[in-house]
């Protein structure tokens, strides 16, 4: 029996992970449970898997837990809440939003944890310290992101002196085929409903700007030790291949499946096995077609943005994903339109000089900083 962790257990991918759970109850128990603030979901999770312990990082709902949950589980602290659950089992899934998964991730390495690691943010701002906590040997790190855990699959096919590139595919998101004026009028509502994904907030939002892609870019840098000219992005609207390797050889592997969520996390989780998974066995002829097509880099600049901060690497990886949030933020707010999200990002980058030495602990901080001049500027 595993023990499993969960660090954001009441978004969309913490929920997913306890459906995986609930499937293979053989396989994993729950030993603990955080969330930011979503109280009453994650008692309702606590009652249902019985973890010994349960925390929120929000001060105010941590008063809220405390009244609620009748001494049946340990109530961790806010503040240590997420440091705390980084260590508490065999198997630690780290799927909170933002720069909050990145110390989490850490610890649970540097304490020789298996870690599923389905926050972006950690690797794009973070990652050279995640890997160097690798490096010293004692955890483990297995993507939760499709297209990564796609190429950690596909890898199992050679080794890695034979691996020439990595290709992570995208569905283009819902405004694919929209002209540039288009693009002007897209509000909120229309870029949450994502043709092939049912995710959060957030990542719809970077989907549909394509940010999303731009951020797995250099996900995949870091995860596979690729250089920026190792990897390709290919948009297949289909999402039914979740991303490639090409070999030496010229020979390229893929995993394929219907769109899901539940394959990567419990091929993490179960990893070096697999297990059944109620997903449905691909049917190639009712697909029909692939598709693949050059994404459209001039109505989508996000993309583009992105690729160029992994080029200057430093901190403007970290400068571009705390801009990023920021617009997504506003956006969300209806208080920019969506085509402002990439002009507040490439405004932010412009005016940043680069740093290459900075510390694990800069890295909030220079995230706060960009924040907070933008709010007084934006
Ligand atoms: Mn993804």
């Amino acid at each position: 029996m595993k023990t499993v962790s969960l660090i954001g257990s009441t978004g969309s991918i913490g929920r997913q992970t306890l459906d995986v759970v609930k499937m293979h109850k053989d396989k994993f128990s729950v030993k603990c449970l955080t969330a930011r603030s979503n109280v009453e979901l994650l008692l309702k999770q606590a009652e249902e898997f019985l973890p010994e312990y349960i925390g929120v990082t929000d001060t105010d709902k941590y008063k809220e837990l405390k009244t609620f949950s009748n001494n049946k589980y340990k109530i961790l602290a806010p503040d240590e809440a997420n440091m705390f659950a980084s260590t508490a089992a065999d198997f630690i899934v780290v799927s909170c939003t933002g720069i909050n998964g990145l110390l989490p991730t850490i610890n649970a390495l540097k304490n020789g944890k298996n870690v599923g690691l389905a926050n972006k943010e950690t690797l794009v701002t973070g990652g050279k310290f995640v890997i160097d906590a690798l490096r010293e040997g004692k955890g483990n790190l297995f993507p939760i992101d499709s297209e990564h855990s796609a190429v950690w699959q596909s890898l199992r096919a050679g080794n890695e002196k034979e691996v020439k590139k990595v290709i992570l595919t995208a569905s283009g998101g819902p405004f694919v085929d929209y002209t540039k004026e288009e693009l002007k009028s897209v509000t909120p509502s229309m870029a949450l409903k994502h043709p092939n994904w049912n995710m959060g907030g957030k990542i719809t939002i970077d989907s549909a700007t394509l940010m999303n892609k731009g951020l797995e870019f250099i996900e995949a840098m870091y995860l596979f030790d690729l250089k920026p000219e190792q990897i390709e992005i290919v948009v297949h609207r289909q999402s039914i291949i979740h991303s490639m390797v090409e070999y030496i050889d010229n020979a390229v592997v893929c995993e394929m499946s219907y769109p899901t969520m539940i394959i990567p996390i419990q091929y993490a989780m179960t990893y070096p096995e697999r297990s059944e998974t109620e997903i449905k066995s691909l049917d190639f002829c009712a697909v029909g077609k692939f598709d693949f097509e050059k994404p459209r880099y001039d109505a989508f600049p996000c993309l583009r943005l992105a690729l160029n901060a992994a080029q200057y690497g430093g901190i403007m990886p970290i400068v571009l994903n705390a801009a990023n949030d920021f617009a997504v933020y506003e956006f969300l707010r209806e208080k920019i339109g969506f085509i402002d999200i990439a002009k507040i990002v490439e405004c932010e980058l412009n005016r940043t000089v680069n740093v290459n030495n900075y510390s694990l602990e800069d890295i909030p901080l220079i995230d706060r900083e960009v924040k907070e001049r933008l709010e007084g500027t934006c």
